[in-house]
């Protein structure tokens, strides 16, 4: 066995400033408003105006376009007041500091005004309802095998329990029958948990703690970076492997807990939803399983790049694989919105600006994609940018011409990121553009070196 010695600590709690926020959010995002939430509160069926303004302030925030993820400027902070709030007042206060004025008024009024509605709840059920699972939660995270597997995972991300620091979990109440997710910011992960009376934890909520774990280890450790760097120096694999390979080990890492703590499981069973990241998740769940000295470092980069080639060849990589992590340049904050959200990708972060000059990002690992979306008259602008891709203007105008005209570019080779430009020939179609490619992007093959007209539909 590896040779850390404690493991790592959890912080488990329920504050319901959490549920209330999680819920007015579930609330707000679903224009029928989920069934389950409706059961506890028929109020919100009729979509109130303060539901109605609320819902237009956090769809704006959603779209906000940060220059890269960890500087996002109002949603992060504005959730992590819901978790570190004790009071409606406090979390008020809280949510002053970061949400714009105009904005302010209509966020304080739905907050209150839920609050109305779910306090009565939470005081008579949920409240009751959730501690039991919050024990659970505790004695199964503690369980000797467990333990055993998150001191495993110590090791193999080269961290002591003092390193990584404590673990908080906060646990969301949710109506039954909802769907139940897990979103972590940084050390707390905030787990939404069905309760009923005399409900049974289920094996899910404990694999998505340790899912999160892992990832939350990985993001930590001293290796990271290292294999970042050995990733950008295996070519095409490399790159590919270093968008995937935290989601592929954690999810490996889910197997090791499965196989713990679920009768049912097989080795043969999926991991995970997509199918790259689940044969490579398979793969890597026995490697681990076999060798209680795997680790993170180089050496594993080059692992994970050989056995991607060896598992999901060539000709099956995607457009979507290449921008699973990426930073995003756009025109517009529209265009931007469209790309993001109408694509599968773990985003990375982005700006809804150009910038004079492509080339490598200071705080970025050097293995992610870039994309710049651009209609015509921008791309003129940027003339610098267009001879750096060996190219000008008048060279892919030719290409714009057509109706709906759209082409894109590729650069990168061997060695370096991919870096993807779409040109439209107006800014119209660059909006239908954007969400176009982000929509086609999982069956669409590496484009070849240089323009390529992009068909479509209007
Ligand atoms: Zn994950």
């Amino acid at each position: 066995m590896a040779p850390v010695v404690r493991s790592p600590e959890f912080q488990i709690d329920a504050p319901y400033i959490a549920t209330l926020v999680n819920m007015l959010e579930a609330a707000a995002q679903n224009p029928g408003v989920p069934a389950a939430l409706s059961l506890w509160a028929e109020d919100i069926k009729r979509r109130p105006a303060w539901l109605e303004a609320f819902a237009k302030v956090h769809l704006r925030w959603q779209n906000l376009s940060p220059y890269f993820s960890h500087v996002d400027l109002t949603y992060r902070p504005y959730r992590r007041c819901s978790y570190q709030q004790q009071s409606v007042d406090d979390l008020v206060e809280c949510w002053r500091r970061w949400v714009d004025k105009k904005d302010a008024v209509a966020v304080e009024k739905a907050l209150r005004e839920f609050d109305k509605i779910l306090r009565p709840w939470w005081n008579r059920y949920l409240s009751r309802y959730t501690s039991p699972l919050i024990a659970a939660l505790q004695r199964e995270l503690e369980h000797p095998r467990v333990a055993e597997l998150t001191r495993h995972l110590l090791y193999f991300s080269q961290l002591t329990p003092e390193k990584l620091g404590k673990f908080r979990v906060v646990v969301v109440a949710q109506p039954p029958g909802s769907r139940r997710l897990g979103r972590r910011e940084d050390s707390v992960l905030i787990i939404e948990v069905p309760v009923t009376p005399n409900a049974k934890l289920d094996t899910d909520a404990v694999v998505t703690a340790l899912h999160e774990l892992a990832h939350y280890a990985y993001e930590r450790s001293p290796a990271r970076l290292p294999m970042e760097w050995e990733f950008a120096r295996q070519g095409p694999a490399g790159f590919i492997a270093s968008h995937y390979w935290g989601e592929v080990m954690a999810s490996a890492f889910d197997g090791l807990g499965r196989e713990v703590l679920d009768p049912e499981f097989h080795a043969s069973d999926s991991l995970y939803g997509q199918p790259l990241i689940d044969v490579m998740a398979r793969e890597f769940f026995h490697q681990w399983r076999d060798d209680d000295l795997l680790r993170m470092g180089p050496k594993l980069a080059q692992t994970l790049a050989r056995t991607l080639e060896e598992h999901w060849p060539l000709e099956r990589w995607r457009l979507s694989d290449f921008l699973f992590r990426t930073v995003v340049f756009a025109e517009s904050e529209e265009a931007f919105a469209q790309f993001r959200n109408s694509m599968w990708f773990q985003y990375y972060g982005g700006k809804a600006s150009v910038p004079e000059r492509h080339g490598p990002l200071f705080g970025v690992p050097p293995a992610v994609s870039q994309v710049y979306l651009m209609s015509d008259l921008q791309a003129r602008q940027h003339e610098a940018l267009l001879k750096d891709l060996g190219t000008s203007p008048e060279a892919y105008a030719k290409l714009l011409r057509a109706p709906g005209g759209l082409a894109l570019y590729r650069s990168g080779g061997r060695t370096k990121p991919p870096v993807f430009i779409l040109v439209a020939n107006n800014a119209r179609s660059l909006l239908r553009g954007a969400s176009y490619l982000g929509e086609i992007s999982t069956e669409m093959p590496l484009p070849a070196e240089g323009w390529t007209p992009l068909k479509r539909t209007e």
